[in-house]
């Protein structure tokens, strides 16, 4: 019935459960909007990812969690326990990472306008790779890394030419981004030559990262192939051998009925298969393989709790349920009409036969959740759940109209604990003068 049967159910009250609790107990003990995560399901995804790695690479990659999908504290202990690395995108995310002690040889960092001050925390926390994403970042962090007596790992963001930000992919030489260094240009291969050269810079591979949400398996196989035939050019030109390459993340979920992704294992086998035949081709090693999922491992283990404040009724055009959240703590449907499934999580088990628009509390008419999608027939002070909103939803959440942050709760075997508080109006206020 639901999208994902091993994380959300119901109980003999006809409520909706996560991580066996009830969904209507937890928006009664800690509140609503409520984050809610199942730490189980959290887990799961990580070993699903770091079982293909260590089975398709005899151990010799990496699962490093892209944690601008879901950050806080707990996330990065949770990763650590699972043996995962993390991607951090800032000096926010780093410090979360650092505050508690995640290994800092298994941190990577993106960005591609690091700050300076950045790429100093970067360096005297000796963090594991930075991913250099253009010339004056890797200028600046050899003067700032000869300035500490430090020789960072980093590895070269490289577009390799794939365009898959729709649910086809496309594959040209020249994509308009701007994120990392162009193949087609020469630009990447002279990025190579003078990261060789520096001295005080240890150059050990090379990163793509070709979209999000994707479905099929065809653009991480071409971006694969693209990145070691890239490594080969580079060996057989410098004669130097790219240690690691970083396939960045991507891997779609399914957030309706209409989703249709690949199985995690799948994309993994799929991609090694190819990097296996190049090797085997070229007579070349196989690297170290990086991968950076996000959504795909906190996706589908969160959802969001919201209470029925009203039900507007528009004659012949439409019901507003207007709920106590907004584009605040979810501004994927404001910014891209991200779809969900939505349920009445105390009536979780009657039909959904009713067509309502959910609205926010944000002085914004497009301060929407979901629009015409199906639910149980609402009414005020019903529990409203969003399904599938672990990753890019607290992450991205802000203060507009001084709304405080949700809390996140986990849940796990019927246990549930808050590992982020709710914001007060005291927290609001915090840093004004
Ligand atoms: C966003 C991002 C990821 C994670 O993407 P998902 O779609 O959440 O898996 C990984 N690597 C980089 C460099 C990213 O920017």
């Amino acid at each position: 019935m639901f999208i994902y049967e091993d994380i959300v159910g119901t109980n003999e009250q006809g409520n909706m459960t996560i991580g066996g609790c009830d969904t209507v107990e937890l928006a009664k003990k800690y509140g609503t909007p409520l984050y809610v995560m199942d730490e189980n399901a959290i887990r799961k995804a990580c070993r699903s990812f770091k079982h293909s790695i260590d089975n398709y690479y005899h151990g010799n990659g990496l699962v490093l969690f892209a944690s601008k999908a879901f950050s806080c504290k707990e996330i990065y202990r949770i990763i650590n326990e699972e043996e995962c690395g993390v991607d951090v995108v800032s000096g926010g995310e780093l410090y979360t990472a650092l505050s508690v002690d995640f290994p800092a040889e298994k941190i990577v960092f993106h960005g591609n306008n690091k700050t300076a001050d950045e790429l100093r925390m970067a360096l005297d926390n000796n963090v594991g790779r930075i991913i250099v994403d253009n010339m004056t970042e890797l200028e600046l962090l050899s003067k700032l890394a000869e300035q500490r007596q430090k020789t960072p790992k980093i590895m070269l963001r490289i577009k390799p030419g794939i365009d898959a930000h729709t649910h086809d992919f496309i594959k040209t030489g020249q994509i308009d981004s701007k994120f990392g260094f162009a193949l087609e240009t020469g630009e990447a291969f002279e990025a190579v030559k003078k990261s060789i050269n520096y001295k005080n810079i240890e150059f050990t591979g090379i990163h793509c990262h070709i979209g999000s949400q994707i479905f099929d398996t065809a653009p991480f196989e071409a971006a694969a192939d693209v990145m070691y035939s890239f490594a080969e050019m580079v060996k057989l030109e410098l004669g130097f051998e790219i240690k690691e390459i970083n396939l960045g993340g991507g891997f779609g979920i399914k957030y309706t009925g209409r989703d249709n992704p690949t199985d995690l294992d799948r994309y993994m086998s799929h991609v090694a298969k190819v990097l296996k035949q190049k090797s085997e081709q070229f007579g070349m090693y196989m690297p170290r393989i990086f991968i950076e999922p996000g959504r795909s491992i906190v996706g589908p283990a969160g959802l969001t709790l919201y209470t029925v404040g009203d039900v507007k009724t528009i004659p012949d055009i439409r019901t507003y349920v207007a709920v106590d959240g907004s584009m605040c703590d979810n501004p994927r449907y404001a910014l891209y009409q991200a779809a969900y499934d939505v349920y009445i999580a105390n009536k979780a088990t009657q039909p959904r036969d009713f067509v309502a628009t959910i609205a926010g509390r944000c002085c914004e008419s497009g301060d929407l959740i979901q629009e015409n999608t199906k639910i149980q027939t609402p009414e005020v002070g019903d529990i409203v759940a969003v399904l599938a909103t672990g990753a890019y939803n607290y992450s991205m959440s802000s203060n507009y109209n001084r709304l405080p942050k949700p809390a996140v709760v986990f849940v796990k075997d019927g246990q549930s604990r808050i590992v982020v508080k709710r914001e007060t109006y005291e927290d609001i206020i915090r840093n004004d003068i």
